[in-house]
């Protein structure tokens, strides 16, 4: 049915939409120095990619953290380095993320 189509098109581009609103906001709370605040917003886009079965951005998933569901900002709770091509990033809960640099 076209219909159901066209409307679940809608609901992805806005939970899509969401999930990118709640990203911003998690680095404007590590920013704020409000981690607490970062990892409700992390764990709600979460959630919402999960309800409407969406692969969350790739982006999303290199800049937070997979053990203590933080958004990862280098320079305020997170080191990145560059490693033999891949880069390295370090959350403050000692948790290391790990993607070929040219990805
Ligand atoms: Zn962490």
């Amino acid at each position: 049915m076209p219909g159901s189509l066209r409307r679940d098109t809608v609901t992805e581009e806005v939970a899509s939409e969401r999930i990118e609103r709640l990203a911003e906001l998690a680095r404007e709370a590590v920013q704020d120095g409000d981690e607490e605040r970062a990892r409700r917003y992390v764990r709600r886009a979460r959630r919402i990619a999960e309800r409407n079965r969406l692969r969350l951005p790739r982006t999303f998933v290199r800049r937070t953290c997979d053990r203590c569901d933080v958004y990862l900002v280098p320079g305020a709770n997170a080191r990145v380095r560059l490693q033999d091509g891949h880069v390295v990033t370090t959350c403050d809960c000692g948790e290391h993320h790990r993607y070929p640099y040219d990805a």
